[in-house]
């Protein structure tokens, strides 16, 4: 039966860059549960939806057809209503709305359901908030990745910087911290670790040795 690692953790801990590599040295599909929110966020911007209006979302996501798929350099490809968004996931508008959109529980099942939906097919790696505690109580090996802010903020600066947008510091610590907060404090699927997680510390880490850590934690399940 499928294998299942679940990867949870604060914004940029780096979550993404070592799933990623892991779900490419186990073959098992990479599921970025991140980009599935962060595409109700991109279509409430388009559609000029308050990404805090319940049932103006819900009616969204119900019009608009969803679509996700496992893209070429491993990510997850990201189609609404047919068209590939994935590059405007990522984007400091996008993100500044996506705990706003995460907090909603219509969004939340609807998601839940596609991200169970992957795991029963595929063995994955899937890295969010809530795969350990909700999605996927049962995964293989948990993990909660963490790193201190500095480090985390520095990342996403250097993300940011990769797609053409130049943001400060300070504003990047800002938005994390006020994401995380969100995140942590909502009601539903709230960012916290799993009691069986394992906490992995990734600050002044080489990915490389974050990444090995996971494999022993996969080859200690019995599962290569
Ligand atoms: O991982 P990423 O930074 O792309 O996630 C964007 C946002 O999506 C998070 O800040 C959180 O609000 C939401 N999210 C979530 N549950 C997940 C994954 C992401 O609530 N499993």
């Amino acid at each position: 039966s499928p294998v299942s690692v679940a990867i949870d953790g604060p914004a940029g801990a780096g979550k993404s860059t070592v799933a990623k590599l892991v779900a490419e040295r186990l073959k098992f599909l990479y599921i970025d549960t991140g980009a599935m929110y962060r595409a109700v966020a991109y279509l409430c911007v388009k559609e000029n939806v308050d990404c805090s209006d319940t049932s103006a979302v819900d009616k969204l996501v119900k019009e608009h057809e969803f679509r996700f798929e496992e893209g070429r350099d491993l990510g997850l490809l990201v189609y609404v209503d047919d068209q590939d968004v994935s590059a405007y996931l990522r984007s400091p508008d996008v993100s500044e709305r996506v705990s706003l959109v995460a907090a909603l529980p219509e969004v939340r099942s609807r998601l839940t359901q596609w991200q169970r939906a992957f795991a029963k097919t595929h063995s994955v790696v899937m890295d969010g908030r809530d795969i350990g505690t909700v999605v996927l109580p049962d995964a293989t090996v948990k993990v909660f990745l963490t790193a201190n802010v500095e480090e985390r903020a520095r990342r996403r600066q250097q993300e940011y910087h990769e797609r053409g947008f130049d943001v400060s510091l300070g504003e990047i610590i800002e938005s994390m911290t006020q994401r995380d907060k969100l995140d942590s404090e909502r009601e539903l699927a709230p960012l916290t670790s799993a009691p069986d997680a394992v906490h992995i510390d990734s600050t002044g880490k080489a990915i490389d040795v974050v990444v090995d850590e996971i494999m022993r934690l996969v080859e200690r399940a019995h599962v290569r």
